[in-house]
């Protein structure tokens, strides 16, 4: 990495080694790479600088085996400026992220396969959840580091405005990856790891020394937080002339592409006419994260089927346009949570519907005239949903069903529920499910609010004795386990991003108006969480681009939900402690932080690990799905 750095800043060095020294060469530190080169480069009173060297310098021990050694720099050349010199270290934060995501990459895969390989307790110990699910958050962070290098590569070439940020998030966070996944493989190893036969030592030695290079973690974050939230010359503004564009042909664009741009801002448009202040209000105050006024806007302009083929009455964009339309109603704090399940269910009658569910209660749903709600917890079966037990019993034309459902959100609100229920005894629990679309003013069927800690309004739904038509089957008798998937199709990219992503850019705004980026506490905070926060948005993007192409990414799709709940969790905890006691107060009290969004995002944000399939079930099948690992125990 150091003599590619150098070969960028001063061209091809001839058959000499020359290596570039990330720190400054005024502070006197062994120079990585400085016992076998010929030359090195580096900053030194401002300037770029080359030393020339006499072979022959004794390497000095170090954890990283660097081969680093101290330098006289007695006679320095200068060969640029401040601002080259400064270009030489961003480029060297890019490669060395690239290094370390390697880096990290390979001491996973170390890992993993030991998991396959070692038995205790006569199974794979890659079969022991706490195993698969620490390589499974692993693998996730590890995807992210990777995306998050090659998009700060291409920023860089493609001379993107934000690349000095994305520069300093791609080193910090490979960097903490590389370290994480070589002291976890490490621990996978157990005794064996520490016997320096096994290649897992060098790991984590390697990447130890890697991540301080540059210098302490924590500064480097405080310096990310500064170019993405800062104003100083360190800014998000490009340094100097930006370099030539990356060729179209190359294959790596990171843009989200004029397409979707402009639809961004269509909806962007729409949000400005149609959220309002008091409508976000009203649905904190109530609990109902829905709002018919929006509801019915947004189905006029075609948005509930705005992911659907033409052929079928959508507007055929394309999964990354609707993955921007979810994540700017999120940022907006728009109270969309009835619009979700209505896209769902609609694209569950769409593909399988019967000639009424069609005709008639399809274009109500997509009027934006009635909400669906959906029926499939039950107090016994939560992430085990194939152990519902609400029966479902055929009476002549008709069914009877019996039963309670947990957390039937909007169900106070919705005309219809699709109701998970069992049909058959006899088969196994997958095969004796049964889907139905049942109208809630049907004779039997009562609601009881249940309230959050998050402040979202769930409910209770009861079904006592409740008569249906066949019509209101949704699929074939005994196939609701595939009548419940159908729709996945189109609803791969739920992750919510925009959220979270609002939540940092308003703490941020708050905490540099206050001057508070000089606090070095409150910038590593900052610039941790806008690592993160791109990661995100980089895996949430992946998932859409990879569903535009015409894949179906399960793994991907997983990793995008497991990584963002539990970031956004994460994040609103520490945010809210950067405030101190203030972040205690909730909207409507005097002296809230930033209007009670803070408190509320505490409060809100970890119930999002669990709904949508919990962190725990995500890593399941990144484990077993993505990893190959066998299955658990
Ligand atoms: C606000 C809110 C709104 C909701 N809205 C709806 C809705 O509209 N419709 C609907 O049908 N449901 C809804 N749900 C229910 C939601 O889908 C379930 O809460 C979720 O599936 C988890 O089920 P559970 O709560 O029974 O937890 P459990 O499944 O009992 O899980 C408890 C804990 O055990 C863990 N766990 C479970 N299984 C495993 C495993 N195999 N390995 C390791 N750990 C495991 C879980 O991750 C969790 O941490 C809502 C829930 C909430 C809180």
């Amino acid at each position: 990495v150091e003599a590619l750095v150098a070969a960028r800043a001063v061209g091809d060095p001839g058959g000499r080694v020359v290596v570039f020294s990330p720190r400054p060469l005024d502070e006197g530190g062994p120079v990585a790479g400085a016992a076998v080169a010929d030359a090195v480069i580096g900053s030194l009173g401002g300037d770029l600088v080359e030393v020339a060297l006499d072979r022959g310098v004794i390497a000095a021990a170090d954890l990283g085996h660097r081969m680093a050694a101290r330098i006289d720099t007695g006679a320095a050349t200068v060969i640029g400026t401040a601002d080259a010199a400064a270009r030489a270290q961003d480029d060297w934060r890019v490669l060395t992220a690239c290094w370390q995501s390697g880096v990290a990459r390979r001491a996973l895969q170390l890992g993993v396969q030991y998991a396959k390989d070692r038995h205790q307790f006569g199974v794979p110990i890659g079969s022991f959840q706490t195993i698969q699910h620490r390589l499974a958050d692993l693998h996730t962070a590890i995807d992210g580091a990777h995306l998050l290098a090659l998009e700060a590569a291409w920023a860089v070439d493609a001379g993107d405005p934000r690349r000095p940020w994305l520069a300093a998030a791609a080193h910090a966070w490979c960097g903490e990856q590389a370290e994480a996944a070589a002291a976890w493989s490490l621990h996978v190893h157990g005794g064996y790891g520490f016997m320096v036969e096994y290649a897992i030592h060098l790991f984590v030695k390697r990447a130890k020394a890697s991540r301080v290079a540059l210098g302490r973690p924590t500064d480097e974050l405080a310096e990310l937080a500064r170019r993405r939230f800062g104003a100083g010359p360190t800014s998000t503004a490009p340094r100097g002339p930006a370099p030539p564009v990356a060729a179209a042909d190359d294959g790596l664009d990171f843009r989200l592409g004029p397409d979707t741009e402009a639809f961004q801002g269509e909806v962007r448009a729409f949000i400005a006419q149609h959220v309002t202040t008091e409508m976000v209000e009203r649905a904190h105050t109530t609990g109902t994260m829905h709002d018919w006024d929006l509801h019915k806007a947004l189905a006029d302009r075609g948005y509930l089927s705005a992911g659907w083929p033409t052929e079928v009455g959508g507007q055929g964009r394309s999964a990354l346009e609707v993955t921007a339309l979810q994540q700017e109603l999120y940022a907006a704090g728009a109270p969309v949570d009835g619009m979700g399940i209505a896209t769902m269910v609609a694209a569950t009658l769409m593909l399988l519907g019967n000639e009424w569910q069609k005709t008639e209660v399809l274009p109500r749903l997509l009027a934006g005239e009635a909400l669906p709600c959906l029926g499939y917890s039950e107090p016994d079966a939560g992430s085990d949903v194939a152990a519902v037990v609400t029966r479902a019993v055929r009476d002549g034309d008709e069914w009877v069903i019996d039963g309670q459902k947990m957390f039937t959100t909007m169900a106070h609100e919705a005309a219809y529920v699709l109701l998970l229920t069992r049909t058959n005894l006899d088969k196994p629990k997958h095969k004796g499910l049964t889907m139905f679309l049942v109208p809630m003013d049907t004779p039997g069927v009562s609601v009881t609010p249940v309230h959050t800690l998050g402040g979202e309004r769930t409910n209770i739904t009861w079904y006592d004795g409740v008569r249906v038509p066949d019509r209101c089957r949704v699929g074939d008798t005994d196939a609701g386990w595939a009548v419940m998937h159908a729709a996945l199709v189109y609803e791969r990219n739920g992750a919510n991003w925009g959220e979270p992503h609002h939540l940092l850019e308003a703490v941020a705004g708050e905490l540099v108006g206050q001057g508070q980026l000089d606090d070095p506490v409150v910038a590593a905070t900052l610039g941790r969480h806008a690592a993160g926060d791109e990661v995100g948005r980089l895996l949430l993007y992946r998932t859409a681009w990879l569903a535009a192409e015409g894949g179906l990414p399960l793994v991907e799709g997983s990793m995008a939900k497991l990584f963002e709940t539990e970031w956004f969790t994460a994040m609103a905890a520490d945010l809210f402690d950067l405030f101190g006691p203030a972040a205690t107060l909730p909207r409507g009290e005097a002296g809230t932080v930033l209007g009670g969004l803070v408190e509320h995002a505490y409060r809100h944000s970890t119930v999002t690990t669990i709904y949508g399939g919990s962190s725990e079930v995500q890593r399941g099948i990144i484990a077993e799905r993505g990893l190959s690992l066998p299955r658990a125990r």
